[in-house]
C-alpha cells in the first residue's frame, strides 16, 4: 500500500492495475481492521499515516467497514479550533467464530467475537477409540451448542488438533495406520453436518494465529511453542504463518536434543518430546525445562524470531521454572549476538489457547491480511 497523491479515485486506479478488486480492497480493509483490533479508537488521519494511504482512501475503507457493521463511529474530539475529529472503533460483537480443540480425551470448544475474545466455552469428555461418525457427532453437537451463545454473524468453525493432520484437505492422519481416526476427513464431514465453513489445523498453528490475532503486529516474526501431551511449535515469519512443503513446519517435538537419549514412539532416540515428557513423568521439572530451553534456543537460532510465546497444559503447571530456564538459556545462548533480543511470553489464554486460536483462524481467513493466506508453502 503506498501513498498515491491526494485524489480520492487514486486508490481504485491502483486496484485495477494490480489485481482483482475484492482481494486488494480486502487487503486495505484488513489493514484498517488490524489497527482497530488493538482496541483503541482510531482517527482517519492516524490510519492514513500508519497505513500510508490517503485520508480519502481511508474514508472509503471506513465507510465499507461500517456498512458491513465491522466498525462504528466512537465519538469525536476537538484538538483546537476547526472541525472535531471523528473516532472509529471495531465492533467486537458484529461477528463470531467457533473453535474446537480436539484431543484424544476431550473436546474443548469456544465461541469468540471478532476480536478473538471468548464469549462462552464448554468441555466434553470423549472416548479415545470413538469411531469417526460418533466423533463427528460429538464435535458437531459441541459446535451447535456454542453457536447459541452471543450475537453477530457466525463465520464458521475452526478445529485445532495435535498432528499429524492435513490442513489443506482437513484430514486427520492419526497416530498410526491402525488408529480409528486415521484418514478421517473431519473437515468435510463437519461441513456436511453443520453447513458452515470449517478449517482444520495443527494445534500449535491454531494457537499462534490466535495469539497474533489478539495482538496485531506484535507477533509478525514469532514462534509459539506448545507443550500439551506432546511438544510442537508454529512459526510466523514476515507476518505469514509458515506451513512448509508438507504442512509440517515447526515440528520440533521430533528434533533430537540428546544423542542416544530416551526412546521415542517415532522410532528414534533423544527426541525433544520424549526427553521433555520423560523428565516431567519423573517429576524432574528442571530437566524438562532444560529440554524446552534447548528447543526454544535452537528455534530462535534457526529462524530468527523476536518473540517466543509459550503455552499448553504441560507448561502452565510448571510455568515459573520453565520461563526462568528458557529466559536464562536465551540470554546465555544469544550473548554473542549482542543486538539480538528475544522476548519470551507466556500465553494468557490458558485452557482456551487452542480452541480460541482455531476460532481466530476462521476470523483471520475472513479478515486477515492476505499475506497470512499466501505465506511460504501455503499454496
Ligand atoms: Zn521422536
Amino acid at each position: 500500500m503506498s501513498r498515491r497523491g491526494g485524489r480520492a479515485g487514486e486508490e481504485h486506479d491502483q486496484v485495477r492495475e494490480t489485481g482483482p478488486l475484492d482481494r486488494v480492497a480486502g487487503a486495505h480493509d484488513a489493514a484498517v481492521l488490524a489497527v482497530a483490533r488493538r482496541g483503541e479508537p482510531v482517527a482517519r488521519t492516524g490510519l492514513a499515516e500508519e497505513l500510508q494511504v490517503t485520508p480519502q482512501a481511508i474514508s472509503k475503507i471506513l465507510a465499507r467497514l461500517m456498512e458491513r457493521g465491522l466498525m462504528a463511529e466512537a465519538g469525536s474530539y476537538s484538538a483546537g479550533p476547526g472541525k472535531p475529529t471523528t473516532l472509529y472503533r471495531i465492533v467486537p460483537g458484529s461477528r463470531r467464530a467457533l473453535g474446537l480443540h480436539l484431543t484424544r480425551s476431550r473436546v474443548h470448544g469456544v465461541v469468540t467475537d471478532l476480536t478473538g475474545e471468548v464469549l462462552e466455552r464448554r468441555t466434553d469428555e470423549i472416548d479415545p477409540g470413538l469411531p469417526v461418525p460418533a466423533l463427528v457427532d460429538a464435535l458437531a453437537a459441541s459446535a451447535r451448542e456454542l453457536a447459541g451463545h452471543g450475537e453477530g454473524e457466525l463465520l464458521g468453525l475452526g478445529v485445532g488438533t495435535p498432528g499429524p493432520v492435513d490442513p489443506v484437505e482437513g484430514v486427520l492422519h492419526g497416530s498410526s495406520p491402525a488408529d480409528v481416526w486415521s484418514g478421517a476427513g473431519i473437515r468435510d464431514l463437519l461441513l456436511a453436518a453443520l453447513d458452515m465453513p470449517v478449517l482444520v489445523d495443527h494445534d500449535s498453528r491454531a494457537a499462534l494465529v490466535g495469539e497474533s490475532w489478539s495482538q496485531p503486529g506484535l507477533l509478525d516474526d514469532a514462534a509459539l511453542v506448545l507443550a500439551e501431551d506432546g511438544l510442537g511449535a508454529a512459526l510466523r515469519l514476515g507476518a505469514a504463518i509458515v506451513h512448509g512443503a508438507h504442512a509440517r513446519a515447526g515440528e520440533v517435538g521430533h528434533t533430537v536434543v540428546r544423542m542416544g537419549g530416551r526412546p521415542c514412539p517415532c522410532g528414534r532416540r533423544g527426541c525433544a518430546e520424549a526427553e521433555f515428557l520423560g523428565a516431567l513423568a519423573e517429576g524432574d521439572d528442571a530437566a524438562a525445562a532444560e529440554v524446552l530451553a534447548t528447543v526454544v534456543l535452537n528455534l530462535v537460532r534457526l529462524v530468527d524470531v523476536d518473540r517466543v510465546v509459550l503455552g499448553g497444559r504441560s507448561l502452565y503447571t510448571h510455568h515459573a521454572v520453565m520461563m526462568d530456564t528458557i529466559r536464562a538459556a536465551l540470554e546465555e545462548g544469544l550473548r554473542a549476538g549482542a543486538r539480538v533480543h528475544v522476548e519470551v511470553l507466556l500465553s494468557t489464554r490458558g485452557v482456551d489457547l487452542i480452541a480460541a486460536g482455531a476460532a481466530c483462524e476462521v476470523l483471520e481467513h475472513e479478515y486477515g491480511l492476505p499475506t497470512a493466506l499466501v505465506g511460504p508453502g501455503a499454496g
